[in-house]
């Protein structure tokens, strides 16, 4: 204000061209870069193109300063700016006025971003009595709402949802055709006037009577609150729903659904009732909040408010969300407590998505059913995070991340057009295409039928969605994969090439892609652990030390291979891993004579052991895998967890864990033998021995427990830095998904960074085969830039 020299002096008008990168269409961009130019009295246009959003300004030079420090500042809640370019234009354009210029069409991208949680603004509307919205349970904006859970196809227009069946009203379409407003272009705009409704129906079809004065959520409350379940249609899929606090509803749901033990669920209706019950650290907090809104395991608190008892059977964690829709908000607004909030399926299916359905599936299992006439074009899970290491850590990535671009590291900006079919389990797919990953949300598991369906399905939306023409396709190299078959398929019909990638190199992939490591790279030492992928000589593999990058890989050490007596069966039925981890490291004989007594010993000797002895030495239903998984599972069964069964993959492995947390403070570890060769074998004979001494010793079993983890800990520390050192490796790498095991995580960060060595693990893709497909895409990439093939 108080400048020495006059204004017209040092007024000199300038005219730039400002390129921004990243995420930055179908988010409200443009309206906001429109709304600061005039706040800054500039000129100009802005567009957007197929690099992104492009704005021309002109007006004086302080005012175009103060615009381009503006614009990362207020930016929209739902972009992402990956970089901003200014460059200076000769002279300035016509006129004073700036103006967003309509899409050209063309090269421009689709703008398909991740369904978002309402956003505060929408979120005090509904609740405000005054305001048109007030109650409303499908309010949303250009900041907020469903986003890939409606669209059918590009370019993302209404017409192009699931929304099209509502034209707007007068009120919703003046909000929808005004720059200053938040709802500009929002293309799900809706309200009571001219959106989606909701009722509730019973088993028989039946509306349910609202009584004056109430509406449909407010009686499906009193519903959960009397120990009702629920079916609730929400933004991605049908959840159930029920009092998190009563003991007979949740079992109810439990025995309905046939899901036994794998843990339910949580919405809370705001973070301080969530606190009641979990430990909230404040990078859980901004998790819970975000706008992806996820679930988020957190570990329950000594003193925790009453829940019942079967919500996560031998576990610490509590998997907690908070509301991310309206109707979630109006849903717990009332409730005392937090509600069971799990997806709407009978055991392993996919969730159901469509009203139709849902009466079907979920007949038997629901009390009453909370409908909306809004289609759900793409159904989508909701995802699971957890914090560990410091760092969130995605379980499962699917609503409010899906379908969000990553960009890939320097070196692939020439990559080819990738298509990557992903594995069996917690199957994703990926499109790799102009320096980017787009990763498909949580498909699930391609063994059941209906998912299987759902990911040839999606796969072929995706394809349309992004405009995707593959130029090789990448798979798994286990042969019996549907996923690998599937892409097989694919390939033959494109009439291009196929890119087999073995499964622990995806992983670490992965794992490199996300972490932003350049494709030229020097090699690193990559640890990874999980149940059982194919390996590069047919044999099963699952606890690996990789030397590698991109491109290529060595093993240079592996845990030492055990039978897996009865094959498939050995997955589900953990006291099968024991007794060949015995038979392997310690002989029946010794095990036998030495440690008789013990409950798992006795348990062993009952089982038919000639029979399973022929099957181990003949190979016959029994092959070996140095897999990581059912080192874990032995170990469980050995100390009575899940002994004779477990009912879905890794519980044996997560009740070993959270028996192991309860004794922070122990330092014991079991060890173990290095057989020398090439590649090392780590033998686990010592580690048995121990562990059965402590058995018979009557030491605590969550003493044992941990000192079972130490010793892996211990293990995998001493393996990585005598290779590394050997090597002169200085990074490396943790995944797969037994590193989804925070004592196992932390454990070896933190020895390995004690030894000056990098580590880089999983956090935005899951260490799990979630993950594995971003690995396929980016080593089928590598190799064809290293052969230098053209596209
Ligand atoms: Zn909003
Ligand atoms: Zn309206």
């Amino acid at each position: 204000m108080n400048s020495p020299l006059p204004i017209t002096e040092t007024t000199t008008t300038e005219a730039v061209s400002v390129r921004v990168r990243g995420l930055v269409q179908g988010v409200g961009f443009r309206p906001s870069v429109w709304r600061l130019a005039r706040a800054c009295a500039l000129g100009g246009e802005v567009l957007n193109d197929g690099d992104g959003v492009l704005i021309r300004a002109w007006g004086p030079a302080e005012s175009i300063q103060g615009f381009l420090d503006r614009l990362p500042r207020e930016a929209p809640p739902l972009s992402r700016i990956d970089g901003i370019e200014v460059t200076a234009l000769g002279e300035a354009g016509e006129g004073d006025d700036f103006v967003i210029v309509e899409s050209a069409g063309g090269a421009v991208r689709t703008g398909v971003v991740p369904d978002a949680a309402t956003c505060p603004a929408c979120l005090a509307e509904v609740m405000d009595p005054e305001d048109r919205r007030h109650g409303y349970p499908f309010a949303n904006c250009t900041h907020c709402g469903p986003r890939l859970s409606i669209v059918r196809a590009i370019p993302y227009d209404r017409a192009n949802t699931s929304m099209d069946v509502f034209p707007l009203c007068a009120d919703c379409a003046a909000e929808y055709g005004d720059p200053a407003d938040r709802r500009f272009h929002a293309q799900p705009n809706a309200c009571a006037v001219c959106g989606p409704r909701l009722w509730l129906e019973e088993a028989n079809g039946r509306v349910v009577d609202i009584p004056q004065g109430r509406d449909a959520i407010a009686v499906a409350q009193d519903l959960i609150a009397a120990g009702k379940i629920v079916a609730v249609k929400g933004i991605g899929g049908f959840h159930l729903a029920c009092d998190a606090a009563s003991e007979p509803a949740v079992a109810r749901l439990r025995q309905r659904k046939r899901r036994y033990h794998k843990p339910f669920a949580l919405l809370a209706r705001d973070l301080d009732m969530v606190r009641r019950y979990a430990r909230v650290s404040e990078t859980e907090a901004t998790l819970l909040q975000s706008a992806a809104a996820p679930i988020v395991v957190l570990d329950r608190r000594d003193d925790a408010a009453p829940l019942a008892s079967e919500l996560a059977p031998g576990q610490n964690g509590l998997g907690f969300m908070l509301p991310y829709t309206p109707l979630h908000h109006l849903l717990a607004r009332s409730l005392a407590g937090p509600i069971v909030l799990t997806s709407g399926n009978r055991s392993d299916e996919p969730q159901t998505s469509d009203n139709a359905d849902a009466r079907k599936r979920l007949a038997g299992i629901a009390d009453v059913w909370l409908l909306h006439d809004r289609e759900i074009v793409n159904r989508l899970d909701d995802s699971v995070a957890r914090v560990a290491g410091g760092a969130p850590r995605l379980l499962r990535r699917a609503r409010g991340y899906a379908p969000a671009p990553m960009p890939l590291p320097p070196g692939f900006e020439a990559a080819p057009a990738v298509l990557a079919m992903g594995g069996e389990l917690k199957n994703s797919f990926c499109l790799l295409k102009d320096g980017q990953a787009i990763l498909s949300p949580h498909i699930g598991d391609l063994e059941d039928s209906l998912t299987h369906a759902d990911y040839r399905r999606s796969l072929a939306l995706f394809r349309a969605l992004f405009e995707f023409q593959p130029d090789l396709v990448a798979i798994d190299g286990h042969p019996d994969y549907h996923a690998t078959q599937w892409g097989r398929k694919l390939a033959e019909e494109e009439a291009v090439p196929v890119s087999v990638v073995q499964h622990h190199h995806a992983h670490l992939a992965a794992c490199l892609a996300e972490s932003g490591a350049p494709l030229d790279s020097p090699p690193v030492l990559g640890v990874i652990l999980d149940g059982l992928g194919f390996g590069a000589d047919g044999g099963l593999w699952g606890g690996e030390f990789l030397l590698g990058g991109y491109a290529g890989f060595e093993r240079l050490a592996h845990f030492a291979p055990v039978a897996l007596p009865g094959g498939a069966q050995a997955m589900r039925e953990p006291w099968r891993n024991a007794y060949a981890h015995l038979h392997r490291f310690l002989g029946w004989e010794e095990v036998d004579g030495r440690w008789r007594d013990l409950p798992i010993v006795r348990y062993l000797a009952e089982k038919p052991r000639g029979t399973l002895d022929r099957m181990i030495e003949r190979g016959v239903n029994a092959p070996p895998a140095s897999s990581a998984g059912r080192l874990f599972d032995a170990a469980a069964a050995a100390l009575g967890l899940c002994r004779e069964t477990t009912s879905f993959e890794g519980q044996a492995a997560i009740e070993l864990e959270a028996l192991a947390e309860t004794v922070a403070d122990e330092r014991g570890a079991y060890g173990h033998a290095v057989m020398e060769g090439e590649p090392l074998v780590l033998d686990w004979a010592p580690l048995w021995r121990a562990l059965l001494d402590d058995l018979l010793e009557a030491v605590p079993t969550a003493r044992i427990a941990a000192r079972f983890h130490n010793g892996v800990v211990e293990t995998i520390v001493a393996t990585v830095t005598s290779l590394t050192a050997a090597h002169g490796v200085e990074n490396t790498v943790l995944s797969g998904g037994v590193f989804q095991n925070r004592i196992l995580l932390e454990g070896v960060t933190g020895g390995l960074e004690a030894h000056g060595l990098r580590v880089l693990s999983p956090r935005e893709v899951p260490a799990n085969d979630g993950g594995l497909s971003l690995g396929q895409a980016c080593v089928a990439a590598a190799r064809w830039l290293r052969e230098g093939r053209a596209r």
